[in-house]
């Protein structure tokens, strides 16, 4: 049996409890939103593990939001390998999934209900993980092995090539497999799901919860971590911030990214360029080696989300391989070059506000100072509607999982609705079953009717 550190102190708090599992910082990032939703919920509770596969990433994401973690899995990720984390992950949180139930797992139905008929039971209703960690898909597979259902946000992203981004895609592709309800992000990630077979009633489209966190870190206007990046408050020094640091970019691709910025520096000294460093000892000795020394290149550490939000909407121009960072750029006006060979993320390419430059160093160079020097071309390029999101998506995500458990109002559409019926069978229920335990929740929370007066009064009772 792992051990590992659970938060103390009991709990009263008689919420339905729902997983949200999170590990790297990009997760931290976009599960954020979606804790402080289910925190606001009258019914749901977010139970949050922290699978500890970037610790040191996550811990700040995590503070800044006032979140701390229900459980930490501490499986530690820098030096593991993919297997090594697919097997402590699975072993811990099936751990966890034992010590939540307080026993064995002897039932073939699924417990999706569960929580629901029987206020304060504390086994979780659902897992939700994101996207297209080793560690997300490990936790998918535990709580499979569970019958727990797996609700899968920012579903749909494919590049179709199961080798590229490795294991990312690989893992977008299993936990689809895995997943009863799958969160896309945009319609195109949908249609991706629907293609593969996924019945297009169990897929929600909600909006990309990463534009959702940016906003919430926009707003806080954090002081700069390093008093390198004082200049940049005289707003009329350009700025270009790059990040690279994907698997597929290590070594030469990412030796060619840094020639080209060198030679962008070289060519605009005005300009100051901030690349904040990943911690990849070999993404460090690459960028230090070819970059360190350059005057106007500030090279940092990897910076706090908070204030990297801040630098990314002051930015001029930002070149990175980050998913990331491709979504959130263009809901603060910044224009962003790919610095990969394929994205995910089409929409971004098709409506403009991205554009694909590889790790070719000429043309990063090329392109770049094209549009450093013209800001009618970046303004072309960050007029458009972030296809991405429009900062609601973690609101539609609690409405939704609201309405699968306790049979609420469905939440309103952004994209396509969902069938809660087709989700639930999905989960393991036949139809029959779920009418009769809906009859028992109904019963068991007789202050629970359809409509938003019900869920007022529900909302005023509670207090
Ligand atoms: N980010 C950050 N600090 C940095 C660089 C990036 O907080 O120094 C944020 C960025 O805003 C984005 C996320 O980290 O939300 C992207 O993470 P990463 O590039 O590691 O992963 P990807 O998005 O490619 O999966």
């Amino acid at each position: 049996m792992t051990s590992f550190a659970v938060r103390p102190g009991p709990d009263t708090d008689d919420r339905v409890r729902c997983l949200v599992v999170m590990g790297t910082r990009p997760e931290a990032i976009k599960m954020l939103p979606v804790v402080q939703a289910l925190q606001s919920s009258e019914l749901l509770q977010p139970y949050v593990v922290n699978t500890g596969q970037h610790a040191d990433l996550v811990a700040p994401i995590l503070r800044a939001a006032g979140i701390e973690a229900d459980v930490n899995l501490e499986i530690g990720g820098t030096g593991n390998t993919i297997n090594g984390l697919v097997r402590d992950c699975v072993a811990a949180f099936d751990d966890l999934l034992l010590m939540l139930r307080g026993g064995p797992e002897r039932r073939s139905r699924p417990r999706l209900f569960g929580a629901a008929e029987n206020s304060g039971n504390p086994y979780p209703a659902l897992t939700l993980v994101h996207g297209d960690t080793t560690s997300a898909m490990a936790a998918a597979l535990a709580s499979m092995g569970c019958k727990l259902p797996v609700v899968h946000v920012e579903a749909g992203l494919r590049t179709r090539d199961i080798l590229s981004p490795f294991p990312e895609e690989l893992n977008r592709q299993l936990i689809s497999r895995m997943a009863a309800f799958h969160l896309a992000p945009t319609p195109a990630n949908q249609a991706n799901l629907i293609r593969e077979g996924v019945d297009p009633e169990r897929v929600f489209v909600t909006g990309n919860t990463g534009i959702d966190a940016l906003h919430w870190a926009a707003d806080l206007h954090q002081e700069w971590p390093d008093p390198r990046l004082a200049r940049l408050d005289q707003l009329d020094v350009p700025l270009l911030v790059v990040t690279a640091h994907r698997r597929e970019n290590l070594g030469a691709p990412i030796q060619r990214i840094a020639a080209a910025v060198r030679q962008i520096a070289l060519e605009r000294p005005d300009l100051v360029v901030v690349w904040p460093v990943h911690p990849n000892p070999k993404v460090r000795d690459d960028v230090y080696g070819i970059l360190g020394g350059t005057p106007n290149v500030v090279l940092t550490e990897p910076m706090d989300y908070i204030p990297f939000a801040r630098l990314l909407q002051r930015a001029t121009l930002a070149i990175s391989d980050s998913g990331g960072v491709q979504e959130e750029a263009p809901s603060v006006g910044t224009p962003v070059l790919v610095a990969r060979e394929e994205s995910e993320r089409p929409e971004g390419v098709e409506a403009g506000a991205l554009i694909l430059v590889g790790s070719d160093t000429d043309r990063i160079r090329e392109v770049s100072l094209k549009l450093l020097s013209d800001p009618a071309a970046r303004s072309a390029m960050t007029a458009i509607r972030n296809p991405f999101g429009d900062g609601h998506a973690a609101r539609r995500i609690r409405e939704a999982l609201e309405y699968l458990v306790f049979d609420t109002m469905p939440p309103d559409r952004y994209g396509a609705a969902f069938s809660r019926m087709k989700v639930l069978e999905a989960s393991g229920y036949d139809a029959r079953e779920i009418e009769i335990t809906s009859g028992k929740i109904a019963a068991a929370h007789p202050e629970l009717r359809k409509g938003a007066g019900a869920m007022l009064a529900l909302a005023s009772m509670r207090r």
